[in-house]
């Protein structure tokens, strides 16, 4: 017995729903890689890409995924031998610094915590203990997928150049980029990696460095590049060296039409749109987190990304059964945990092309799986995100009477 048949919500945290109109915009023919308005589209996506990282520096599209762009950002600006200090807040700026191992790079991890975000005072004590400035390069992700915490960009940018060292700060947006503010102009960030895949509602397959201008003036001297990777052969004026190959038209097309959703939207109500989602869903959470299986992997509400929430399973219980159900009886398909959380933790995603049906959707799924399989949870989770959303997104004024005009 199902209620399965029907549309197939993906609740994971990347890849993540993507838009018809993003669909549709790949249904067409090939076109010729020397076409004369190819530049044109080529263009219009990288000054998309500056107005979302918000940089007076250069972007870069690569065929990759996100480990593709984390690799390009590392040999681009640093030499073999050099020191970077990975700041540890989940699985994802770990994963960073470990690409950096092959390339030679010294990786030190500031050990953190999945359950809170970096404490900008512990990066700056680290760098105090580096006189010599031996450390080239600081990591650290705005969102992390897995512990689903949300670093505070800006305040770690003030803490690092309180200390006047010259490391050059790198942010991993792989999970954020479009579902909350960035800006690599007035936080002061060196170089900001994105992907299409999650909060840019696009097919995987593409990812992006941002650089800023003291990033570029680093680049000249690192040691690490190479010619695929490289910014400044994709820098000429060669519209085929831009993609170091034949460019990814079908994924550029995607690109394009998602670019144009979100800026049709405009970045400010995207951002609001995922706080109004995640606030949601930590009401429904709460409720059910009363019956003392479930609970919140992030402790502070303030660290708790707008993009996805990782919700523990304690007392013996694991997600895998409610996961099931909710997946082949109801055709949600929620997040599984991962790492350190695997088979531990379940990951609602509610980032990139996500309304409140959908949310509540999902959310509605999981109560009714806890039900089913007589999980304890605290009732009344989902009506508990509706009365959110009921009290946050108030009916529009009535439109102003014309009469007597
Ligand atoms: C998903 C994700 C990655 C990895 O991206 P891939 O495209 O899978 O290589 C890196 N960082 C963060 C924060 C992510 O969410």
């Amino acid at each position: 017995m199902s209620v399965r048949t029907g549309r197939e919500f993906l609740s994971i945290p990347g890849p993540t729903n993507i838009p018809d109109s993003v669909l549709n915009a790949m249904h067409q023919p090939a076109i010729d890689i020397y076409q004369k308005d190819f530049p044109a589209l080529t263009d219009s996506l990288l000054a998309g890409l500056k107005t979302l990282f918000d940089t007076d520096g250069e972007t870069f599209i690569y065929i990759a995924n996100g480990h593709g762009a984390w690799e390009a950002a590392l040999s681009n600006v640093l030499s073999r031998g050099d020191k970077v200090l990975v700041l540890s807040s989940g699985r994802f700026a770990d994963g960073w610094g470990e690409t950096g191992v092959p390339l030679g790079l010294d990786v030190e991890v500031l050990p953190g915590s999945w359950r809170h975000s970096v404490r900008p005072d512990a990066v700056a004590a680290r760098l105090k203990d580096d006189p010599d400035g031996l450390i080239k390069a600081i990591l650290m992700v705005q969102v992390d997928t897995a512990s689903s915490l949300v670093n505070d960009v800006e305040a770690v940018s003030k803490a690092i150049r309180s200390t006047g060292h010259p490391a050059l700060f790198m942010v991993d947006t792989i999970a954020s980029l479009g579902t909350m503010p960035f800006s690599m102009k007035d936080w002061h960030i060196d170089v900001a990696v994105g992907a299409a895949q999650k909060g840019l509602m696009s097919p995987p397959g593409l990812s992006f460095n941002a650089a800023s201008p003291r990033a570029l003036a680093r680049h000249k001297e690192a040691g690490l590049r190479t010619a695929y990777w490289d910014w400044t052969a994709r820098l000429g004026p060669i519209h085929y060296q831009k993609y170091c190959g034949t460019p990814p038209e079908h994924l550029l097309f995607a690109l394009a039409k998602s670019l144009e959703l979100l800026s049709n939207e405009g970045i400010e109500a995207a951002s609001l749109r995922h706080s109004l989602l995640a606030g949601a869903t930590s009401a429904a959470v709460a409720r059910w987190a009363e019956g003392g299986v479930l609970q919140f992997n992030v402790t502070a509400p303030e660290d708790r990304a707008t993009a996805v929430t990782t919700v523990l399973f304690e007392q013996g219980h694991t997600p895998d059964a409610l996961l099931d159900y909710c997946n082949e009886k109801c055709g949600v398909v929620v997040g599984i945990g991962i790492d350190d959380l695997r088979g531990k933790a379940m990951r609602i995603a509610h980032m990139g092309f996500v309304n409140a049906p959908m949310l509540l959707g999902t959310l509605g799924v999981i109560e009714m799986g806890l039900k089913a399989l007589n999980i304890p949870h605290g009732p009344g989770g989902t009506q508990a995100a509706i009365d959110f959303l009921a009290h946050h997104v108030p009916p529009s004024p009535a439109p102003a009477s014309n009469e007597g005009t």
